[in-house]
């Protein structure tokens, strides 16, 4: 009989298609198992998982892989017999993870990795290629703030900020612990933007951006127009009530008592 023409399904097949595997195919246990052993020590080897026709004369082969760090995988071997043959041959094989199987975590490029603060002192961070942040320096670009920043001589600056990358910069301090909607400016007597420690930027955010050159707030930081702290310039103290400083004295609450020896 040519038992490569003899077929039953797959047995622990996952495979929706359900195709049968020829007997020859699915016999061939050992054969794929031997195969294993010879890559990989026996205990690496675990139980037979199933076979799955890979097409009408290939079968895979799956065994339980034992093997530290790959919870889940399997060996795949893959044993295939021409029309009208008598015995299989082994194909290939492969360690697979199953559908249960411990798998690293998706690759993600370093450049996407880097979050804002994780540079240290001496790491190098190039900008991306093609950073849309950057216009080259000596270039017109039809963006009045950048031409005239590049048109300054011995500027000596090869890029320059872009339109998308002020824009995105304005964004991240509106929107940050200086921006006009943080708590402390909501809780402040007035903008920064009046205060006389405000020094406004140069350039095309100087409408709504400054540093602040006060020691005692957001010294040094880049504060929005609609900032404020307690600390601005016009702040004055209250007077009257609402200070410990100013509680009226109560001679209510005393009480005068004798001290003998004390009185004249
Ligand atoms: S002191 Fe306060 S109000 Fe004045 S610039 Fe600094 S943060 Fe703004």
């Amino acid at each position: 009989m040519n038992a490569s023409v003899v077929s039953r399904p797959a047995a622990g097949s996952d495979n929706s298609e359900s195709r049968e595997v020829p007997f020859l195919l699915a016999d061939a246990i050992e054969l794929a198992r031997n195969a294993v052993r010879a890559v990989a020590d026996d205990a690496a080897v675990g139980a037979h998982r199933g076979v799955v026709a890979e097409g009408e004369w290939a079968a895979s082969h799956r065994f339980a892989a034992r093997l530290p760090g790959y919870r889940g995988w399997e060996w795949n071997v893959v044993v295939a017999a021409c029309p009208g043959a008598d015995s299989a041959t082994v194909s290939e094989l492969a360690l697979l993870p199953g559908a249960d199987a411990l798998l690293a975590p998706p690759w993600i490029p370093w450049e996407d990795r880097v979050q804002s603060g994780d540079l240290m002192p001496g790491d190098l961070l190039p900008p991306k290629h093609d950073d849309e942040r950057l216009v080259p320096g000596y270039l017109e670009t039809g963006d009045p703030a950048v031409d005239e920043a590049a048109g300054e001589i011995g500027l000596g600056r090869q890029q320059l900020m872009s339109r998308e990358g002020r824009l995105a910069a304005a964004e991240r301090w509106s929107e940050g612990d200086f921006g006009p909607r943080s708590p402390m400016a909501a809780a402040a007597p007035a903008p920064c933007a009046t205060c006389g420690f405000y020094l406004p930027l140069e350039g095309a955010l100087r409408a709504a951006f400054g540093v602040c050159g006060n020691e005692y707030s957001a010294d040094g930081h880049v504060v929005h127009a609609g900032f404020g702290c307690g600390a601005h310039s016009d702040t004055e103290l209250p007077s009257g009530a609402g200070s410990p400083q100013y509680d009226p004295f109560d001679d209510g609450v005393v009480e005068v008592v004798d001290v003998p020896g004390q009185r004249d």
